[in-house]
């Protein structure tokens, strides 16, 4: 898996990986570490929904950034 960074100040992007326990579904959203970072603009944010497909995560992002 592809290591992700903020297009603002390089830092790092985790992957939320969610996993439902009761139906085996599979979601993924992505968190901007804010401690390494925290004046930047996306510092602390989350993607508000959770995808089926990393890369539909990703679009979210983008079009944040
Ligand atoms: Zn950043």
């Amino acid at each position: 898996m592809k290591e992700l960074k903020c297009p603002f100040c390089g830092g790092k992007i985790h992957i939320i990986k969610k996993e439902c326990l009761s139906n085996g579904f599979v979601s993924y959203g992505l968190h901007h570490d804010m401690f390494d970072h925290a004046r930047c603009v996306l510092a602390g944010f989350t993607t508000q929904n959770a995808y089926e497909t990393l890369e539909q995560a990703i679009d979210e992002w983008n079009q944040r950034a």
